[in-house]
């Protein structure tokens, strides 16, 4: 027998493909599709790739850290112009490879330098990636209550117990929108309170924003926790961003990672660090999506291009949230199915049970993760009434 005989197949996706039902729906995909189910490639982008084309320049290896001017516009995108640690030059930024890359960096100079205990706090549940990118860095992952089944919402009052009884000075990762898997963001009084209770405990902000404006359509809006925490708390936080879903760039692997310090001088200790941490991991990042995005950030024309765009992206989904929600009532549900439509972002946490994950798919040819997440970027005008009409069959 071959070495790997005995390696099962794995992911939503390997069961997709072999299906044959014309009527199938792939809705694990984290990716946005239009409304012909295809992938999209933004306006801007395709604009700013032919501006960078026509530049002609040469493909020698970025700093260690990436392309100053990425770093620059896109912390700037995420602190705000006039946030006070970026024009205090208290802020270190290194370009990544995508949002996974931001988190994996933090992770890596947290295990090497936190002063307290190496341990993350994660919320129950999270993007599965998280555990597996915390581990690898040396750090041990703990809990917190996030999500409340009853009510399909966010469990506040578990969260901030729980963050009030983690010891002092614990690392705390936050979603900063967009919540992934549940969809399930705290409103901004919830987040003012979330701010509160970490600084008074001298927890550790990492925020992971892998959706800012794919959220509401506005990347101001979107940065409203990070905002919030930074300038009116004053939290050190650390940042994680991705370029992935807001500009459609998954595959060019680009995204920021940034820290705030106390003064331009421990941003330069710290600064030779991360160098030390990327440069054994790959030496330094890829040159064509940093490119890009600089483009769109700094050319006004296409900056606002994209502001249109991404709130279309948005404006799409809400749409499909909305359409989903009514068929489930056309088709006669008696269920309360109100968190399609209140839940923000590419996913939408169901409820539904495994049971009822595995009926969809073998009956339905319907396929989405076991803990009932549906990708909304899988639905579109010409498949929304079967998926409520299925939904609606497995959850009498
Ligand atoms: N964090 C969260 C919460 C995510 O959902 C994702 C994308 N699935 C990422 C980070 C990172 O994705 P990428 O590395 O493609 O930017």
């Amino acid at each position: 027998a071959s070495t790997w005989n005995s390696v099962p197949a794995g992911g939503v996706t390997e069961a997709f493909n072999k299906d044959t039902n014309p009527l199938k729906m792939s809705l694990g995909v984290g990716a946005y599709r239009d409304d012909k189910g295809k992938p999209y490639v933004l306006n801007c982008v395709k604009k700013a790739e032919k501006i960078v084309f026509e530049q002609n320049l040469n493909k020698e290896y970025l700093p260690i850290t990436g392309l100053a001017e990425f770093q620059k516009l896109s912390a700037e995108l995420a602190f705000g112009k006039d946030s006070g640690p970026l024009n205090a030059g208290q802020i270190v930024t290194c370009q990544s490879l995508s949002g996974t890359g931001a988190l994996r960096i933090g992770g890596q100079f947290l295990s090497r330098f936190f002063p307290g205990t190496k341990k993350i706090y994660v919320p129950n549940p999270t993007w599965g990636n998280h555990h597996a990118i915390f581990k690898d860095s040396g750090l041990e992952t703990g809990l917190y209550r996030y999500f409340d089944k009853k009510t399909n919402g966010l469990d506040i009052s578990g969260m901030i117990e729980d963050l009030k009884s983690f010891p002092a000075g614990s690392i705390i990762l936050l979603h900063a929108c967009a919540h992934n898997p549940t969809g399930v963001d705290p409103t901004p009084d919830q987040w003012a309170d979330i701010s509160s209770v970490c600084k008074s405990k001298g927890h550790f902000i990492f925020f992971d924003m892998a959706y800012q404006g794919f959220a509401s359509g506005d990347a101001t809006r979107d940065a409203f926790a990070l905002r919030h925490f930074v300038e009116r708390d004053g939290h050190q936080v650390m940042l994680a961003q991705s370029f992935a879903k807001n500009l459609g760039l998954y595959g060019e692997r680009i995204g920021n990672f940034s820290l705030i310090t106390d003064s331009a001088s421990e941003a330069a200790r710290v600064a030779s660090q991360v160098k030390i941490v990327v440069r054994p991991m790959y030496s330094n990042p890829p040159s064509t999506g940093a490119r890009i995005v600089k483009e769109i950030l700094s050319n006004e024309q296409l900056r606002s291009e994209w502001h249109t765009e991404v709130a279309g992206m948005a404006k799409r989904i809400h749409a499909m949230r909305s359409a989903l929600r009514n068929g489930l009532a056309q088709h006669g549900s008696k269920h309360n199915w109100e968190h399609i439509t209140s839940q923000i972002g590419m996913f939408c946490y169901t409820g539904i049970s495994p049971e009822q994950v595995g009926r969809l798919a073998k009956e339905f040819s319907i396929y989405l993760t076991k803990d009932g997440r549906i990708s909304i970027a899988g639905i579109n005008p010409g498949n929304v009434d079967y998926l409520a009409k299925s939904l609606h069959e497995v959850t009498k």
